[in-house]
């Protein structure tokens, strides 16, 4: 158990090289990114871990980084979710799980959202569902982790950055390992 900080770790090290989805980014950049945003806006150990978290499924599992040109949805916040769950607790994994519902949310109430939105981006919320409806929505902001998923959002579209400079992964150890179920829960 004390070792899945290392793994997360070791992860990224030998598979967060890959390109984020047709992203100017790496899939370890990206994480580092959405987690630098979250920190430098004074978020919670668990959101940041949630933000540099977000997109592991993308990670964990095997599909082609251009499975949505091929109509291919990953799933990837669920691999992310249930991973994340096995070692961290809701406010970990949910907002994890939530961040593809927070776009399609952010879609259909923030008119200026969709402008900001990478091309890669729009490509996969058609797949993912599109905008959400009102009755979507409704029910989303009642979610108890609603707020954490959209603030997590908004870094994520944000960390797609090739310019940004952050800390390297293992900067954010302490975090992480603050927020295991084994040690803060
Ligand atoms: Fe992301």
């Amino acid at each position: 158990m004390e070792n899945v900080v290392d793994n997360i770790i070791t992860l990224f090290r030998e598979r967060g090289h890959s390109a984020y989805g047709g992203e100017a980014v790496s899939q370890l950049e990206h994480a580092l990114q959405a987690a630098t945003h979250a920190q430098q806006k004074g978020a919670a150990a668990n959101l940041i871990a949630a933000s540099l978290l977000h997109d592991v499924g993308h990670i964990l599992h095997e599909l082609p980084f251009d499975a949505p040109d091929k109509g291919i949805d990953d799933l990837h916040e669920e691999l992310a979710a249930r991973f994340l769950e096995k070692h961290f607790g809701a406010a970990v994994s949910e907002p994890a799980r939530l961040h593809v519902e927070a776009k399609r949310y952010l879609a259909a109430t923030d008119p200026g959202y969709l402008e900001l939105l990478s091309p890669p981006s729009i490509q996969s919320l058609a797949l993912q569902g599109g905008p959400m409806s009102e009755e979507e929505q409704v029910e989303f902001r009642l979610n108890p982790f609603f707020a954490d998923a959209v603030q997590l959002r908004i870094w994520d579209d944000l960390a797609k950055d090739p310019e940004m400079v952050t800390p390297p992964i293992e900067a954010f150890a302490d975090v992480l390992t603050a927020c295991l179920k084994t040690s803060a829960n």
